[in-house]
């Protein structure tokens, strides 16, 4: 089985506890005004990859290191076969390792709409933050993009990697990856409002013109 893929990148500290795998699945059909990521929204068989080689990448780039992986879009949802074959790939590795990394996965649902609906995937999670993306409100608390976003622990592991952080405003310096891979510059982590602008300025004053963004149709 394949799943649509954005990118995947090792070390991701940004987006959750610790060093971690992030996986950015292609395709979403919420479409909050606002969003950042316009280049996750069109599904694209073009970018399916197979699970399995995936999983093996995973294993390649962090070994035994990874402390969580970080499942984010795109709407991960919007594949559920999908990932459910990934999941259960991954519970598979984890089951294999003496330190257990942790599974968070976002979704622009709402919490209520996946228990109805997705309650098995629900089930394969340590935490999800779900929930609409609001541009309007602001974003002060940890790894959620506004504020109405819920951080929601589902199993003992997710209780002792992110319960200290359900309700916590962020108490440290904000982390941003930018990652530059040949062809693309991309952020990782919650830009705060105008980050993303700032950044543009700041590539042009180094002579850098970004061809097109993310952030803007
Ligand atoms: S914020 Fe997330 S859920 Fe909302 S449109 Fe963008 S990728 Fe989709």
């Amino acid at each position: 089985m394949k799943i649509q893929l954005n990118k995947a990148h090792y070390p991701v500290t940004a987006l959750g506890p610790g060093k971690r795998i992030g996986i950015w699945t292609q395709g979403c059909s919420i479409r909050c005004p606002g969003c950042v990521s316009l280049d996750t929204w069109e599904a694209d068989r073009s970018k399916a990859m197979a699970i399995d080689d995936l999983i093996a990448w995973c294993k390649r780039v962090a070994g035994g290191a990874a402390e969580g992986i970080t499942i984010s879009g795109g709407e991960p949802f919007d594949q559920p076969k999908a990932l459910a074959k990934l999941l259960d790939g991954l519970h598979r590795w984890r089951n294999t390792l003496t330190r257990p990394f942790d599974i968070l996965c976002y979704s622009g649902y709402r919490l209520e709409k996946l228990q109805k609906e997705h309650a098995a995937l629900l089930a394969k999670l340590d935490a999800i933050i779900c929930d609409p993306f609001v541009e309007a409100l602001p974003t002060v608390r940890w790894w959620r993009g506004s504020d109405n976003q819920r951080l929601i622990v589902l199993s003992e592991l997710g209780q002792a990697r992110f319960g200290r952080y359900v309700d916590a405003a962020i108490d440290e310096p904000k982390r941003f990856q930018v990652v530059a891979d040949g062809k693309r510059v991309w952020f990782v982590g919650i830009p705060q409002r105008g980050d993303l602008d700032r950044i543009e300025s700041a590539c042009a004053e180094r002579g850098v013109e970004l061809a097109a963004t993310s952030w803007r149709a």
